[in-house]
């Protein structure tokens, strides 16, 4: 049987190395899902497929080992699955019994965050789900990870875009016993923007990362969490050519700005991305145009608030293949 792979790719499917195979890719906004879709999961794996399940490192799921014939079959099984997790979420897709309607949907993957997290400042799924509201099914390549606290559990220091929940700790003197305990665990396990002065304690704003360490840490509840803002981080990359970590981009920036620089990312990679590769993440297009040209387009009419701070420039550093190095 001979496969129309492209048709096939486009609806999110991989070919297999098994001759007349295919495995597929179910997206899981935000990496978080209700149980009783595991079943959708199961029967699919187990009706169409080999009887496995392969956890993905973008939190989807891909189900190996299916006949390309039983697509139709898949599709039929699945259709729940995307009318409830996807469209019931707000993203538009308009025919759920058609399947995935585009071939690389890289779902925005999350940690649990303030859900299930004492270390979580912002609710990472539901941020999740909203940017994909805003921008799936686009075909744009941009891979986001969100992360609820500077702990990065979802190391989206390695995301074209990652995006960390900062909060602003509010400090209540009046009940401060200036025991220090907060003061040793920024030093310890954060940046050391907390110094104790005449029995209290003062917080270098500049220094601070917005982790909320403090809040946990304090037996007297004189730290409180108040506004919730996000650090944005940019030009993260894995694969086989020139892999790098992300640089922080924005920080102390609202959520309504967040979303309105990534639709300007978007807009930026399509007008800039080399169109004669397949694809390009935004770490090479930044490194063609120059981190100002970037910053111009993607701020271009964001209102990043009165708290927002924006890297002056950026030096990614990371590594280049010289072949002329040898490796001990
Ligand atoms: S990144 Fe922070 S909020 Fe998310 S799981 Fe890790 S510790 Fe919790
Ligand atoms: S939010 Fe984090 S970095 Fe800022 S003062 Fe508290 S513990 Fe230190
Ligand atoms: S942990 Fe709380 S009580 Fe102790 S010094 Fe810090 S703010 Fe004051």
């Amino acid at each position: 049987m001979s496969l129309n792979t492209k048709a096939i790719a486009k609806n999110a499917y991989f070919i297999s190395k098994h001759r007349g195979r295919v495995t597929a890719r179910v997206r899981v906004p935000g990496g978080h899902l209700e149980a009783r879709h595991l079943e959708i999961i199961k029967e699919i794996a187990e009706r169409c497929g080999n009887g496995t399940v392969h956890l993905t490192a973008r939190q989807a799921f891909a189900i190996p080992g299916i006949p390309a014939e039983k697509i139709p079959e898949v599709r039929k099984l699945l259709a729940p699955y995307i009318r409830e997790a996807e469209v019931g979420m707000g993203v538009n897709l308009p025919d759920p019994e058609g399947g995935f309607p585009v071939p690389l949907p890289p779902n925005v993957l999350a940690c649990i965050g303030s859900r299930d997290c004492v270390f979580g400042n912002i609710d990472t799924a539901e941020l999740a789900q909203k940017i994909e509201r805003t921008f799936y099914p686009g075909s744009t390549l941009l891979k986001i990870g969100v992360a609820g606290c500077a702990n990065d559990c979802a190391k989206v220091h390695m995301q074209d875009v990652g995006i960390i929940g900062m909060v602003e700790p509010l400090y209540d003197p009046a009940r401060c016993i200036g025991c220090e305990a907060c003061v040793k665990n920024c030093r310890r396990a954060a940046s050391g923007a907390l110094r104790a002065e005449n029995y209290k304690v003062a917080r270098d704003d500049l220094r601070c990362l917005g982790c909320g360490e403090c809040v946990l840490k304090c037996p007297t509840g004189a730290w409180s969490r108040g506004a919730k803002y996000y650090r944005l981080v940019i030009g993260g990359r894995t694969g086989r050519k020139h892999p790098r970590a992300a640089r922080t981009f924005l920080e102390w920036a609202g959520e309504e700005a967040v979303i309105q620089v990534i639709a300007n990312i978007l807009a930026y990679i399509e007008k800039h991305r080399d169109k004669t590769l397949p694809k390009e993440h935004l770490g090479y297009i930044i490194d063609r145009t120059g981190y100002g040209v970037f910053k111009q387009e993607v701020l271009a009419g964001v209102n990043l608030g009165p708290r927002a701070k924006v890297a002056k420039y950026i030096n990614f550093g990371g590594y280049a293949y010289d072949k002329g190095v040898q490796l001990t």
